[in-house]
């Protein structure tokens, strides 16, 4: 017989199963992720029904099985991110941080400091912090997760730390000017897009709220981590398809905030 226990959750998604019941994934604090099951009744004011919902962080109340599925039976102090739910472009950053956190992540393999980061990192898109960035470092800090994090520490060849650095592909890490010979099919990228790519594979998350950068930068930025998700993780995610089709809208529209 199990017992009915606590846990820390973060929702990564919410499907339907049968009538009234539901699939849900938690992201949790104590046993990392965890898929359960939720049983709907027929009463409207089920009260689990606004609490299951994408990027909602509550303390839920659950009997844990080893092994398939476990199951919520309630859940308390919750916290809805309203401001993501109801703005499209927070909406669509955060639907991509969190699949991608779906992707990277094992099966209960507990990650206290990562559904830290996860919490805090919604929080800053809730709270209007720049998405574009918050995903960037998310997107860095998960090519760990994927096993596929380059070298970000210094030059792969002399271990200078000091920048400027481009990025080869074929060494799988960064390249000081005087190492810049040994591919000469490396990125050209820009230096400062680099340095900020190595800023967020280390970055502290009390400080995520400190960083403001130039859209130039961001699209600099952006070009690379494209470059090593296509090449490392290859990942083809609806939600980051959608994400470019907005960059395209925005230099369509021009919006009111640029
Ligand atoms: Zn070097």
């Amino acid at each position: 017989m199990s017992q009915l226990e606590e846990i820390e959750g973060l929702v990564l998604s919410v499907r339907k199963h049968r009538e009234r019941d539901y699939l849900v994934k938690l992201f949790t604090r104590e046993y990392g992720k965890l898929m359960f099951f939720v049983r709907g009744t027929k009463n409207p004011n089920f009260k689990l029904r606004s609490v299951i919902q994408p990027f909602t962080q509550a303390t839920f109340i659950g009997d844990i099985r080893k092994e398939g599925l476990s199951f919520i039976r309630d859940a308390k102090n919750v916290e809805i991110y309203t401001s993501i739910q109801t703005d499209i472009f927070k909406t669509a950053y955060s639907t991509y941080i969190v699949q991608l956190a779906d992707a990277a992540l094992e099966d209960r393999k507990p990650d206290p400091t990562l559904y830290h980061q996860l919490v805090l990192g919604l929080e800053a898109i809730n709270a209007d912090r720049d998405p574009e960035i918050i995903m960037a470092i998310f997107e860095v800090r998960f090519l760990h997760y994927f096993g596929v994090m380059p070298e970000f520490r210094g030059c792969v060849f002399c271990g200078k730390t000091e920048g400027p650095f481009d990025y080869s592909s074929k060494h799988h890490g960064l390249l000081c000017p005087a190492h810049f010979h040994e591919d000469e099919r490396r990125l050209h990228a820009s230096a400062k897009a680099m340095h900020f790519i190595r800023l967020f594979s280390v970055l502290s998350f009390d400080k995520i709220n400190t960083i403001s950068l130039k859209k130039e930068t961001k699209r600099d930025i952006r070009y690379v981590i494209d470059q090593l998700y296509d090449e490392l993780v290859g990942l083809n995610l609806k939600s980051k398809r959608f994400i470019n089709q907005m960059h395209q809208w925005d230099s369509v529209l021009k919006r009111k905030d640029d």
